[in-house]
């Protein structure tokens, strides 16, 4: 029952996307990485260009991991495009390059979890494994009025025993891929977070959470932890016609990536230690008004950046290089550094 009418429904709705038009593991895996963190409409572009410079497995194990990166910029999460190199090379160098066709197999490659596996198994593999992501999880929470706070431990656990009990075989004449995308569509498009519509839902005569009313109520609300707040004044700074970048210190958050010349600003006053003097001695603010502000978040904190004119007139060494201005977009930048760049050419209309 619930399967038809689901199965029916997304018969009927699915989107036509590249990722479902291929059951090569390879190109699956990459947009299930993708979406982990970002909508559909805004992976798409990704996917395509990531595609088309790494089209399988022994291409992207050969790649520069800065090239991976720069493809990757934009979408976050930089340690998931860096495992996902690790893996291709580990596929390459250990299996021949070809793809585990089990759920152990899988989750023995660098940045792989249950989700993935999961995704790749059923989808590409047609096995009868299942997966859960968040909108999976608001989906059973509603259906079946699973009591827990999304983030819980007890509602991931009690959504993943459904998950297992509920994805078909193919044995039943049914796809799981299909039943587990039908259930990411169905979260994504009508069982949203914000506004939920019950009254075009397929599953709406069984779902509990609508039969009590209470479908604002599932899943409970998250536990919140207070953002924290930090200040920074991040520098564009011109060396000739070009602008100046540093990059990120290896071992640390976002490392590798480039980003402009940033330090903290406590109370109003720089933290010297975030602008580190041995590399920035020749650089300094110009006079004259900021390029703007800029708002930003990464995990639990929450930057307001103001955005200054400089200038360098140093030799640079690394970690500072320097870019013409039209080249920057394709270089693997921070997200936040991509937002500078936007608010640069929101001011100039384009950079030359
Ligand atoms: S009836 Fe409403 S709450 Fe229940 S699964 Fe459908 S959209 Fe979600």
């Amino acid at each position: 029952m619930l399967w038809s009418a689901l199965g029916e429904w997304f018969e009927r709705e699915r989107r036509a996307l590249p990722w479902r038009a291929t059951r090569d593991p390879y190109a699956i895996w990459i947009s299930e990485a993708m979406l982990q963190q970002t909508r559909v409409e805004t992976a798409l572009p990704y996917y395509e260009r990531f595609l088309a410079r790494f089209p399988d497995v022994r291409t992207l194990a050969a790649a520069e991991e800065d090239e991976v990166l720069a493809q990757w910029s934009g979408l976050g999460y930089y340690g998931r495009a860096r495992a996902l190199r690790a893996a291709a090379r580990l596929v390459v160098g250990e299996l021949g390059g070809r793809f585990p066709s089990t759920r152990a197999g899988w989750l023995a490659l660098p940045g792989v979890g249950p989700y993935t596996a999961g995704a790749v198994l059923s989808i590409a593999f047609g096995l009868r494994e299942p997966l859960v992501d968040g909108n999976v999880q608001r989906v059973f929470a509603r259906l079946f009025a699973v009591e827990g706070a999304q983030g819980s431990k007890e509602l991931a656990e009690r959504c993943w025993e459904l998950a297992r009990a509920l994805v078909p075989s193919t044995q039943d004449g049914l796809r799981p891929g299909d039943w587990n995308q039908a259930l990411m569509e169905l979260g994504a498009r009508l069982c949203t977070a914000a506004a939920p519509r019950c009254e075009v839902c397929p599953l709406r005569s069984t779902c509990r959470a609508r039969i009590l009313g209470k479908v604002e109520e599932f899943p409970g609300p998250r536990a919140r932890k207070a953002g924290q707040v930090v200040r920074l004044e991040i520098l564009v700074a011109s060396r000739g016609d070009e602008l100046v970048l540093v990059q990120r210190a290896a071992g640390g958050r976002m490392a590798g990536l480039l980003e402009f010349p940033t330090r903290e600003l406590v109370r109003g006053r720089t933290a010297a230690r975030l602008w580190p003097a041995r590399h920035l001695s020749g650089l300094a603010p110009a006079p004259g008004r900021a390029l703007g502000e800029l708002t930003h978040t990464i995990t639990h904190h929450r930057i307001h950046a103001r955005v200054r004119p400089g200038r360098c007139e140093c030799a640079l060494a690394p970690p500072l290089r320097s870019c013409p201005p039209e080249q920057l977009s394709g270089l693997a930048l921070t997200g936040l550094a991509r937002k500078v760049l936007a608010r640069l050419l929101s001011l100039t209309g384009a950079l030359r």
